[in-house]
C-alpha cells in the first residue's frame, strides 16, 4: 500500500512492535475495515471500533486500545484539517513545520517526527530544503553509541540533538540510518564489537556510561 495516509498510519503505529507490524498495520486494518477513508473512519467509526479491530485475532498491534484512540483521532484530524490527504501535511513547506505538524497527532514524538522527516526525503521523494532542520532520532541504539563515544554527555533528548547537530550541521537527520544500524549490530547492549566499529578511532568506549541505558 503506497498511500500518504497509510504512512501516517505505519508512523504512528510504530511504537512497541517490530517495524514490519507497524508499517503493515494499515494494509490490513484498511482489509478489515473494507476502505481506507479518512472521512468515513473519522464519521462513521470510533476509537472504540478501530481499537476493536486492532485486536481481533490475529491482533494487529500489541496495544490496541491506545492506537485504536490515536489512529481514529488521525483521521479526525485529517480529515478537519488536511482534507483527508496526509500529504497536505508535508506538501510545500519547512522541515520544521513538517516536524511540528506531525507532533501536534497523537502518538507522534519528535523522535518520531524527525524519522518521518527522513523517510519522507528520503524514501518518497519529497522535496525538503532546510535539512539542517531535521534532527537524528532520538532512539536507544543512537543514544548508546553517542554516550559511549563521548558525543554527549547526559542521555537527554536536547544533548543528543545537540550533538548530532554539531557532528553534521547541514543534516544532523541523515546520521539516523548508519548511527542506527551500528548501535543495532556493533555497538550493541553488551559485548559490543569494538574491533569491527568504524568509528572507534574517534570513540572514548565509555561503557560504564550506559549500563542503566533503557529504550
Ligand atoms: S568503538 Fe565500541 S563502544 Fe565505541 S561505538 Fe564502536 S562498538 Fe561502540
Amino acid at each position: 500500500m503506497r498511500d500518504s495516509n497509510a504512512f501516517l498510519f505505519g508512523l504512528i503505529a510504530d511504537q512497541s512492535v517490530k517495524a514490519e507490524t507497524a508499517w503493515s498495520l494499515p494494509y490490513k486494518l484498511a482489509q478489515r475495515l473494507g476502505h481506507f477513508s479518512m472521512q468515513k473512519i473519522a464519521k462513521e467509526s470510533s476509537s472504540e471500533e478501530i481499537g476493536t479491530l486492532l485486536r481481533t485475532k490475529p491482533a494487529l498491534h500489541r496495544y490496541p486500545g491506545n492506537m485504536g484512540r490515536y489512529l481514529w483521532s488521525a483521521a479526525e484530524r485529517l480529515t478537519s484539517e488536511y482534507d483527508g490527504c496526509a500529504e497536505n501535511i508535508w506538501s510545500n513547506v519547512t522541515a520544521m513545520e513538517i516536524v511540528e505538524r506531525l507532533e501536534a497527532f497523537s502518538g507522534i514524538s519528535h523522535k518520531k517526527a524527525s524519522l518521518a522527516c527522513l523517510l519522507l526525503w528520503r524514501d518518497l521523494g519529497v522535496e525538503i530544503s532546510d535539512k539542517e532542520n531535521i534532527d537524528i532520532a532520538y532512539d536507544v541504539h543512537i543514544r548508546r553509541i553517542f554516550l559511549r563515544a563521548g558525543f554527549c554527555e547526559k542521555d537527554t533528548l536536547k544533548d543528543v540533538t545537540e550533538a548530532a547537530r554539531r557532528l553534521n550541521p547541514k543534516f544532523p537527520g541523515y546520521l539516523t540510518s548508519p548511527f542506527w544500524a551500528l548501535g543495532r549490530n556493533i555497538c550493541r547492549p553488551t559485548e559490543p564489537l569494538c574491533g569491527q566499529c568504524p568509528i572507534r578511532p574517534f570513540c572514548a568506549r565509555r561503557l560504564d556510561k550506559t549500563e542503566n541505558l533503557r529504550a
